[in-house]
């Protein structure tokens, strides 16, 4: 009987003790598993451990581009729906027109004379527009133009040198009897009479229909130039002033190619103020001053 008691204390301490020992194994399993779960990333974590909640894990894509994504863009303004107009609601644009008896549009050439015209009030200009004074006391330093054309003659002047481009007003006005004068002297070194090339266009007008004598026109070179010829085409100067001369209100009075109509030979150096509207037309269409009077003449419309 006592032995039949002592195993059964035995066998219920044994029990006792293993159920111990299982609980003890079961505590120290779970604490190393929480330890290293939140542990650094070294990979140390046990084995059998799941992969997705390990913090170090790459974050899931999606979430990813939800940050990266641009905000959703403004919605763009309704464009305000665009007017019909109707017929009666239409700005009617003037007919372009001109008054071909103003002054701008004086026409002188070999058909027209103007006889001893002389200008009511002269102003004299440095050459190289150095000095932006406008002097009107007789200056023979200077070039002499119709007082009415100084100003946009000279801010062309002064804009084209500040574009960087040397600029020299070779000549401006001529008197009737300067330009008899010029007239003999050209003809005698060309051996001719008549002013004009073998082609028959004028390489100098006979007093009374140059265009110098009007003083609404001027020379304009990179340089002094004792004789003027093609060469004044290669230059950035004539460029820069063929570009931009109807922003002044002037007009390259003798182009290539019209020798024909203008009945001068072509001159690079030769500018014309005609004002803003009428050079900017004859400018943008290729025009010369001739074909200007024929659209327009008897104030006819385009
Ligand atoms: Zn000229």
């Amino acid at each position: 009987m006592k032995n039949r008691v002592g195993r059964a204390i035995v066998g219920i301490l044994a029990l006792l003790l293993l159920g111990f020992y299982i609980y003890r194994q079961e505590q120290i399993h779970w604490h190393s598993a929480d330890v290293e779960s939140w542990g650094p990333a070294t990979g140390l974590h046990p084995e059998g451990f799941e992969a997705g909640v390990v913090m170090n894990a790459e974050p899931e894509a999606p979430i990813q581009m939800d940050y990266a994504a641009p905000a959703p863009a403004e919605p763009a303004p309704a464009e305000a729906p665009a007017e019909i107009p109707t017929p009666e609601a239409a700005p009617t644009e003037a007919p372009l027109r001109f008054d071909l008896s103003d002054w701008k549009y004086m026409l002188v050439n070999g058909d027209n004379s103007i006889d001893q015209y002389e200008p009511e009030n002269l102003v004299y200009l440095n050459m190289t527009a150095d000095e932006t004074d406008l002097q009107t006391a007789y200056n023979p330093n200077r070039i002499a133009v119709d007082a009415r054309i100084a100003e946009p003659l000279l801010n062309m002047a002064l804009d084209c040198k500040a574009a960087g481009l040397p600029v020299f007003l070779s000549s401006g006005y001529r008197s009737y009897s300067e330009q008899a004068a010029n007239f003999q002297r050209i003809c005698q070194n060309n051996g001719i009479t008549d002013g004009k090339d073998a082609n028959g266009h004028y390489i100098t007008m006979p007093a009374g229909c140059s265009e110098h004598q009007t003083g609404l026109c001027c020379d304009i070179t990179d340089r002094y130039r004792e004789i003027k010829n093609n060469d004044i085409f290669q230059t950035e100067t004539f460029a820069w002033l063929r570009d931009h001369c109807a922003d002044y209100g002037f007009i390259l009075r003798f182009p290539t190619g019209k020798e024909d109509i203008t009945g001068v030979m072509n001159e690079g150096w030769h500018f014309r103020y005609v004002g803003d509207e009428a050079a900017r037309y004859i400018m943008d269409n290729g025009l010369t001053l001739e074909e200007f009077w024929q659209q327009f003449g008897d104030g006819a419309n385009v």
